[in-house]
């Protein structure tokens, strides 16, 4: 089955105002005109409106990087559904590694926000990854079906239907070493695979899984040709317009 190509770029705690109107507006000239794929943005949430306002004629989507379930109220430091649908995202990353790593984020939590994202209206775009140890183990299938039974419990199947799973090895994030094109098939292979036996196999066929960790210009094109990789979520190399640019036109 064919799916639309997605193409997002994870900006992190990068960019002030002026370099994030500036990285967007290069980004809205380059993928003008690509029809047959989806391109979006993760810009800090700092300048989410300000984002928004450079892509507005684009169609370009916009994420935010992280999302709270609660529509307000007393949770210093979060960022709600309705606040990111109000400065113009549709999207949100969930358990992206360095919010489970650094800020330890457990699988109730990420549940949480899931959860909260799909009941407001936000595509939650889901991370799953090992890290080296784990894969050196040879434990990288059951951490990963341990993160997606536990993240995605309670999902409704039809909300799956909207959902993006992202399959981050942590030892590929931020590091030059990229899955062998071979590697991240397989494992995506496995994800389609196991959300099969969780949902239902026509979910699963239609669900994107993109693959993140050092995607850069001169792997995309390899990476996007496994049958089971529907598009990348790209971290440094999004922080550069050019090479970002070169991988949102990927052939
Ligand atoms: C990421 O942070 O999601 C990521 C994949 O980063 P990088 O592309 O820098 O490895």
């Amino acid at each position: 089955m064919k799916r639309r190509p997605l193409l997002a770029g994870n900006w992190k705690m990068h960019t002030t105002v002026e370099d994030a109107c500036h990285l967007a507006a290069e980004v809205a000239k380059c993928s003008a005109g690509l029809s047959d794929r989806d391109v979006l943005l993760a810009p800090p949430y700092t300048v989410l409106t300000e984002v928004a306002h450079v892509l507005q004629k684009s169609e370009v989507l916009i994420a935010s990087q992280s999302v709270c379930w609660e529509e307000e109220g007393a949770f210093t430091g979060e960022i709600s559904p309705a606040m990111v649908l109000s400065a113009g995202g549709t999207a949100a990353i969930i358990g992206h590694s360095e919010r489970r790593q650094i800020f330890h984020e457990d699988h109730e939590i990420i549940n949480k926000r899931f959860l909260g994202a799909l009941k407001f209206g936000l595509i939650p775009i889901f991370c799953i990854g090992e890290t080296l140890e784990e894969r050196e183990m040879g434990k990288t299938f059951e951490i990963l079906e341990e993160q997606l039974r536990e993240g995605l419990a309670g999902v409704d199947i039809k909300d799956m239907k909207k959902t993006v799973v992202a399959y981050e090895p942590v030892w590929a994030i931020g590091t030059g070493k990229t899955a062998t094109k071979e590697q991240a098939q397989e494992v995506h292979k496995f994800i389609r695979t196991l959300l099969a036996k969780m949902f239902e196999k026509a979910i699963a066929d239609s669900v994107r899984i993109l693959y993140g960790g050092s995607v850069k210009p001169d792997n995309v094109d390899a990476l996007m040709a496994q049958p089971d990789i529907d598009g990348a979520l790209v971290g440094g190399a999004a922080l550069d317009a050019e090479s970002f640019c070169r991988i949102i036109n990927f052939i």
